[in-house]
């Protein structure tokens, strides 16, 4: 089987869920072009634990974690699969890399909002990973290459966050135009990004004034790190999306294939 591709995606405002516009386009484009997945796996922005998790329930539970939105948001639900009758399969990859499984925990918006757009029936099983918020950045990196294996098994690998993503300096239009520090900044990861340079990309903290404010906590930043740790040398960078969203967030998504 050829290996699949890996994805970043940024997934922004819960909004996102219930509009079409430019970016949730981008994701329906993707999930008609992609060779189809026999499962996914977000890397989650929105779970962060003491070790690392993949959820392995049945039937996971969607769970609404935004608050303060339209209700028309929690309306929408997105009744997927989970990977329990499948998990045998993946078992060796989880276990050399000490990632523990959790049956209980469901998909959170990370995942759901963009898979909602990309694969609307919902037939696809889906698991999300956990974010251990007592690794390094260099540690999340390594974390996401033991991950390869499981290209070859045509599992889909989606890191969900956001490059860019301050929500205090948030403007609730979601069209407003973008902070300068943010545009700035979003520019030198893809700069990076092309480069292969991920060195520069995992020592985020070395980025200046621009990565201070683009990053003032890094969940949202470091599912990057494990797709981009997925990359081998000879794999091309495609942008799947470039653009901001309420002024402070960056949406650039991009796929790594052969
Ligand atoms: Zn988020």
């Amino acid at each position: 089987m050829k290996k699949m591709p890996v994805l970043f995606l940024g997934h922004g405002s819960p909004m996102n869920i219930v509009l079409e516009n430019a970016f949730t386009n981008s994701l329906v484009k993707l999930g008609k072009t992609l060779p189809l997945p026999k499962a996914i796996l977000v890397v989650s922005a929105h779970w962060q634990t003491k070790g690392t998790y993949i959820t392995t329930g049945r039937v996971p539970e969607i769970i609404y974690d935004f608050y303060g939105f339209p209700q028309e948001l929690y309306d929408v639900t997105y009744p997927c699969p989970g990977v329990l009758d499948q998990i045998e399969k993946y078992s060796d990859v989880f276990k050399n890399a000490a990632i523990e499984y959790d049956d209980q925990r469901g998909i959170d918006h990370a995942g759901w909002a963009v898979l909602k757009h990309m694969y609307p029936n919902g037939d696809i099983p889906v698991m999300e990973l956990s974010l251990d918020y007592k690794k390094t950045p260099q540690e999340h990196y390594e974390l996401g290459r033991k991950l390869a294996p499981l290209r070859e098994q045509g599992v889909l690998i989606i890191g969900s966050g956001n490059i860019v993503h301050n929500l205090r300096m948030v403007d609730w239009n979601l069209d407003a135009k973008p902070y300068e520090w943010a545009v700035k900044f979003d520019d030198i990861v893809k700069k990076y990004i092309i480069e292969q340079n991920h060195e520069k990309l995992i020592a985020y903290k070395n980025l200046g004034q621009d990565g201070v404010l683009s990053i003032p906590t890094n969940e949202h930043y470091l599912p990057m790190l494990y797709s981009l740790g997925l990359q081998e040398e000879n794999e091309k960078i495609i942008f799947s999306y470039e653009g901001f969203q309420n002024a402070s967030i960056s949406m650039r998504g991009f796929l790594i294939s052969e």
